[in-house]
């Protein structure tokens, strides 16, 4: 911090804390929205930045190795003058002082600090001799994947059929892995999409020969690598090689408990990404819990396209205090599940957290088959597109990400994307005839 004045726009020194999507790309943007000072990028892990999507996906089926997943190499933070500070995780932020605390004991000086310290997998409930994994950090991916590899294709237990066990659950069963899903929810991911597109969801593990015991928590896990027994709740005992946790993901903010900042299930801030009251302190990322003026309401998101845009609009807000924007994005996230690629835009369940999704979606397409391409349209109380979802079908998801921003009629979504169906469904034209090579 120069002279101990506090510095916004062009100079001054910026603290980012969290070296993943978030921090990376709120360090880029900096630069591109024209910060002419000093930028500290602060990471808990001594690795370079690396990109967490592909840790469910690509990295554990063995097709992008560690240097594939990277998001920012030493000579690129060096080009964009960014100081890395890895291995090094915060324990104290004092926005008084306008200092930040490792856990080496030195502290660093800011004019501003951004907060991209992102989300730690829930923990499992039950201690194991081993064998028993989450899957966040490139820690946790390396260990999967070497028990993956280690166990032949043992029977692997997935505890959680969200978007994490799902993934984990397709790219096991390509390996070649018996695989079990395990969730105390009747369809997975019904909380999320509600349970029309729920069952859809359970039938395409099936179809993939996944084992499905939905409907039914796990009572206790024993044993340790190699030789896991699953006990559930309806007193089933699954034998596993490997146990696999997803149940969900908490914010990262125990270590601001100290400094007097908001905290509610992640870092309170304003509609401009501004930590409540603490102006010179913004937020970015899965730990940010920000007031969406869309919603109404204030919201925390785990998705990474979330993280990137927040990442841009706090760097913007950051360098131009006389034009800050806030922040009201329409929410998008895509998963890969075998071979759908879901995407879904806004929110089906409505910005209040763990609340049902209301009402039943209207359902369009094919949700099964190798030719499967649907859509799930999801209205609001006025009859407007609150969210959708799309399975293998970018252009329907195009549109409704479109209209959800338009907040469109739902009934005019419906005949768009009906008419989009319709019209992918008609044979191709021939070459000789058709226009332009657009897909549908
Ligand atoms: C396996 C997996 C698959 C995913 N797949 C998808 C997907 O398909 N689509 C999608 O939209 N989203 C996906 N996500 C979610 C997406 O990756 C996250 O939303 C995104 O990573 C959030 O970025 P972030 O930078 O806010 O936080 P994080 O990625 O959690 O990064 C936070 C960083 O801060 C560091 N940190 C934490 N505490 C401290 C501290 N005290 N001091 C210093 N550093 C600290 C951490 O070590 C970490 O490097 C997936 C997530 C996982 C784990």
């Amino acid at each position: 911090m120069s002279g101990g004045e506090n510095v916004r726009g062009p100079g001054g020194t910026v603290v980012i804390v969290g070296s993943s999507i978030a921090g990376v790309r709120a360090a880029q943007a900096l630069r591109t929205e024209g910060h002419q000072g000093r930028i500290v990028l602060v990471g808990a892990e001594s690795e370079l930045p690396y990109d967490k999507p592909p840790l469910s996906k690509q990295f554990l089926s063995g097709t992008r190795d560690q240097a594939g997943i990277g998001l920012l190499t030493s000579a690129e933070a060096a080009t964009a003058g960014i100081a890395l500070r890895l291995g090094a995780a915060a324990t104290h932020l004092d926005p008084a002082a306008h200092r930040v605390r490792l856990a080496d004991g030195t502290e660093l000086g800011y004019d501003t600090c951004v907060l991209a310290t992102g989300a730690a997998a829930r923990p499992a409930p039950w201690l194991t001799a081993g064998g028993v994994h989450v899957l966040r950090t490139l820690g946790d991916g390396h260990a999967l994947r070497r028990d993956l590899a280690q166990g032949g294709t043992g029977h692997v237990v997935v505890v959680g059929g969200g978007f994490i066990g799902a993934e984990v659950a397709a790219t096991a069963r390509r390996l070649g892995h018996d695989v079990t899903v395990v969730d105390p929810l009747p369809l997975p991911m019904a909380r999320v999409l509600g349970p029309e597109v729920g069952a859809h969801l359970a039938a395409l593990h099936r179809r993939h020969g996944v084992a499905t015991r939905f409907g039914t928590g796990v009572r206790s896990v024993t044993g340790g690598t190699g030789d896991l027994r699953v006990e559930l709740a309806d007193g089933t005992v699954l034998a596993a090689r490997t146990v696999v946790v997803g149940i969900g993901a908490v914010p990262n903010d125990t270590w601001l408990a100290s400094s007097g900042l908001r905290l509610d299930d992640g870092v309170l801030c304003d509609a401009y990404c501004r930590a409540r009251g603490v102006p010179d302190v913004f937020a970015a990322g899965d730990v940010a819990r920000w007031y969406h003026p869309g919603h109404g309401a204030h919201v925390r998101v785990e998705h990474w396209t979330n993280a990137v845009e927040q990442a841009a609009q706090v760097a913007h807000n950051i360098t131009h205090p006389e034009a800050m924007r806030p922040y009201a994005p329409v929410e998008y996230v895509w998963s890969d599940q075998y071979d759908f690629k879901i995407q879904i835009v806004g929110r089906p369940a409505g910005p209040a957290p763990d609340a049902p999704v209301p009402g039943d979606p209207v359902l369009i397409g094919r949700w099964e088959g190798e030719d499967a391409r649907a859509a799930a349209l999801y209205g609001d109380a006025d009859g407007r597109l609150r969210a959708a979802a799309t399975v293998n079908w970018p252009r329907a998801l195009l549109d409704c990400r479109r209209l959800v921003a338009q907040g469109a009629d739902l009934a005019a979504a419906r005949t768009r994307i009906d008419r989009l169906a319709e019209a992918s469904a008609r044979p191709a034209p021939s070459p000789a005839t058709s226009p332009s090579g657009a897909g549908s």
